[in-house]
């Protein structure tokens, strides 16, 4: 069965935003928006699977909100608004907390490095928080998911999902009038030259909000200053840049910064090579500077304009939410009579 095509993706107000969610995930947003309908979610619910201050939270929201805009996505023409405004979502992941098995949520490797050793004490959201993502997903019916490398096994565990239900379901399904399939295959988009940033502190870790040091990553709204002190002190090893991209095969840092370059000046690594190749650290580092300030600058500057109309953007949000509201009660009401509810 054919599905009608559309894009859903999330990011988390989870803190400072940064480069890797910009490079991995807000870009690529952007770049679709020109070839199918897309609906940008600010991931409030997904949020406090990890304690978050309710003091804190809404200017967080407002903040990713800010990022979206800023970055080039028109709300007018697509949805933007914050996963708590439409309850179905939260509705639908009930329903798939039940179709999930418990062996599939224990692969989870997010959940492994997010509960860490304290597992006893976290949350049950973060346990749960992929059948949430799967709902966020599938209560849109949505067929490509723009996201970054380490999201690549929640969009697997989310097909997963969404096979189970078809299958489970498929008399009432058929029944009901929806054919073999009530739910998409939903497809990750990984795609571009950063899907995976790693932290500036430590190459084999991945760039995160919720990183302790802040050290670890460029935050969008992070000023020239800030910046430049933050990639001067990045890590780096004694060699200068190779000429050649497999020279950075086992050198972590200097493999991310040279693709941190190639990303943000639209380039492959080998043509950054090919231009800074055998370079000292403090000479590329003082060129990665300058690509940054330029093209990071701007789109942090326009966050913190849209961030001080605070009313403007809850506007934004509560009328994307309506219209984000219409198309998940739709699938929430066939959901309720493939699965067998009562209802009006
Ligand atoms: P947290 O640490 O709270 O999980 P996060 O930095 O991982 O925060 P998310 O809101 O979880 O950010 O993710 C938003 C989007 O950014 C997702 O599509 C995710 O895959 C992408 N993303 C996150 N970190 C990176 C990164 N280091 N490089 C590329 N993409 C990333
Ligand atoms: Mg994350």
């Amino acid at each position: 069965m054919a599905f009608k095509e559309l894009v859903f993706s999330g990011v988390q107000p989870t803190g400072n935003l940064h480069l890797g969610n910009y490079l991995g995930a807000i870009t690529r947003f952007v770049a679709l928006q020109e070839r199918y309908d897309c609906i940008y979610c600010v991931v409030d619910m997904h949020a406090i699977t990890v304690w978050q201050d309710p003091a804190e939270l809404p200017q967080a929201t407002r903040e990713v909100t800010a990022a979206y805009i800023a970055s080039g996505i028109d709300p007018k023409r697509h949805i933007v608004f914050n996963q708590s405004q439409v309850p179905e979502h939260a509705e639908l992941a009930w329903i798939f907390n039940c179709v999930a098995r418990l062996g599939w949520l224990n692969r989870m490797t997010q959940f492994k490095e997010k509960a860490g050793k304290d597992r006893e004490n976290v949350s049950v959201g973060l346990y749960a928080y992929p059948t949430l993502m799967a709902a966020d997903i599938l209560v849109y019916r949505a067929t490509h998911v723009p996201v970054g490398d380490d999201q690549k096994q929640h969009l697997e565990l989310s097909r997963d999902i969404a096979q189970k239900f078809n299958n489970d379901f498929a008399t009432s399904i058929a029944a009901h009038g929806f054919g073999e399939a009530f739910f998409p295959q939903p497809e990750p988009l990984i795609q571009g030259p950063a899907t995976r940033l790693m932290s500036l502190r430590d190459g084999t870790k991945k760039m995160s909000k919720s990183d302790a040091s802040d050290y670890s990553r460029i935050n969008m709204t992070d000023d020239a200053d800030t910046i430049a002190q933050k990639i001067r002190k990045a890590k780096t090893d004694p060699e200068p840049l190779p000429s050649e991209e497999k020279g950075l095969a086992t050198r972590p840092e200097a493999d991310n910064l040279v693709g941190i370059y190639a990303a943000l000046a639209g380039i492959s690594k080998a043509e950054v090579l090919k231009e800074h190749g055998g370079a000292q650290f403090s000479t590329f580092k003082a060129a990665l500077i300058d690509l940054l300030v330029a093209k990071i600058g701007p789109v942090g500057a326009e966050m913190q304009r849209l961030i001080k109309d605070p009313a403007h953007i809850d506007a934004v949000l509560a009328d994307g939410a309506q219209r984000a509201r219409v198309l998940a009660a739709k699938t929430m009401k066939a959901v309720k009579d493939i699965v067998g509810f009562v209802s009006r």
